[in-house]
């Protein structure tokens, strides 16, 4: 989300690593895979992936937060879980809306803070 908000980049898909091949790992045979989680499990050409991946759904393509939302895909691989977008209520959307509303509080309240918060991510941001 502060990829969208403190650098301005759209995020045009759940996972940017995975769309970009930033991760990618390779077995014993060299098979190449997109991310240590889907390992041994979906190869770096399998087509199911870029359609996991993407926002063309009809909610996500009407909702505000489209391009700051981001979502670890392999979740929805794996099984372990499925896209907040699903529920009857977003739960991603929900946690941006309370995100936003927090640190628009602090920008009022104490802006130092504020300040601190984004030079900590900033410090890391590698991409
Ligand atoms: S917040 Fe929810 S509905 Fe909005 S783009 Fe993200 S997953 Fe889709």
């Amino acid at each position: 989300m502060l990829d969208g908000l403190c650098v301005g980049k759209r995020q045009e898909v759940y996972c940017k690593e995975l769309s970009q091949q930033m991760s990618i790992v390779f077995d014993y045979n060299g098979e190449r895979y997109p991310c240590v989680r889907l390992l041994g499990k979906f190869k770096l050409d399998n087509p199911i992936l870029c359609q996991t991946n993407n926002k063309n759904n009809a909610r996500c393509k009407k909702c505000w937060a489209k391009n700051i939302c981001t979502f670890c895909t392999a979740d929805v691989l794996l099984k372990n879980r499925d896209f907040p977008y699903k529920k009857l209520y977003c739960t991603s959307r929900i946690l941006y809306y309370y995100t936003i509303k927090e640190l628009l509080k602090l920008l009022k309240t104490n802006e130092e803070k504020l300040n601190t918060i984004i030079s900590n991510y900033l410090s890391d941001y590698i991409y």
